[in-house]
């Protein structure tokens, strides 16, 4: 019997017992990654148990593309803010919206600290 057809043969009976293939490669051997009903990632090839490491990068991908997201609203906020001071003559009301670009600055600022 051949070690590829051994491989086979395992995958096989790792399909039987529920397991199903992912799209995630084995960072060891490259060769498809399986999900157990335990929801753990194994290496039909390797034989061993494989840490999520593609999935968490895509979690961080996705963080930040939330902070982007994020960073642009505030950012329209900020012009929206800076408009209405511009028309602003009320002492009063211009105090408040002054505070409310400044927390917007400081929201803006943590985004920027986040995202590096
Ligand atoms: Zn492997």
């Amino acid at each position: 019997m051949s070690k590829d057809f051994k491989v086979i043969q395992h995958m096989a009976d790792m399909l039987k017992q529920g397991a199903t293939l992912t799209e995630l490669a084995c960072p060891a051997c490259a060769s498809p990654l399986f999900r157990l009903k335990t929801g753990q990632l194994w290496c039909a090839k390797c034989k061993k148990r494989v840490v999520r490491l593609k999935e968490g990068e895509t979690g961080e991908a996705n963080t930040k593309g939330q902070l982007v997201n994020l960073e642009n609203t505030v950012l329209k906020k900020i012009q929206a803010v800076e408009m209405k001071m511009r028309e602003e003559e009320d002492s009063e009301k211009l105090e408040k919206l002054t505070s409310t670009l400044d927390s917007l600055l400081g929201t803006l600022e943590k985004l920027k600290k986040l995202k590096s």
